[in-house]
């Protein structure tokens, strides 16, 4: 049992990365026109990670088979990359994006994306913010980028605990 112990401990220390990097590949089912967002806040730094079927913000989930699919691909990652136009933390924190990262399984090309008919895109944010006491929220733009969704549903984690929040386009707002 002695020799055991090292190793189980080792195991345990080794799992959460492991976990962690199983639920990113992970494909789960989507609802169309509904995205996730998790946040969260620590000190001056902001991350945002927004999940959406690729439905919601392009409007097919298929690698690009034309010049008009493949401008259209090019068009999201463009509106994707900006993220300071999809999301607005509070003004008075003066929150800058300091980097920004965007997959997709299915426009990617990987092997195997896409073989159910779905597909996803993650665009993940990282905001440096000057005013950290200042940032109480944020304002979710990319209803105004993306007609076709609906829903987003946002989960966040701060200083102050854990909330969720459903936005819609007409409830943009999120705050904590
Ligand atoms: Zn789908």
């Amino acid at each position: 049992m002695k020799r055991i112990l090292p190793l189980l401990l080792a195991l345990g220390l080794a799992m959460p990365a492991l976990a962690h990097d199983h639920k990113h590949s992970h494909q789960h089912t989507h609802v169309h026109g509904q995205a996730e967002l998790k946040v969260a806040v620590d000190g001056g730094r902001l991350d945002l990670r927004l999940e959406s079927p690729l439905e919601a913000v392009l409007g097919f989930e298929h690698a690009p088979r034309n010049d008009q699919e493949r401008a259209a691909v090019a068009a999201l990652r463009k509106t994707l990359a900006a993220g300071e136009q999809l999301f607005a933390p509070t003004t008075a924190a003066g929150c800058k994006l300091a980097e920004t990262r965007v997959n997709s399984d299915v426009l990617d090309g990987k092997p195997g994306a896409g073989q159910d008919g779905h597909g996803d895109v993650v665009a993940e944010y990282r905001f440096t913010c000057a005013q950290p006491d200042k940032l109480t929220g944020l304002e979710a733009r990319l209803f105004g980028s993306f007609p076709k969704l609906r829903r987003l549903d946002a989960q966040v984690v701060s200083g102050k605990g854990q909330s969720a929040r459903r936005l819609t386009p007409k409830m943009r707002l999120l705050s904590w």
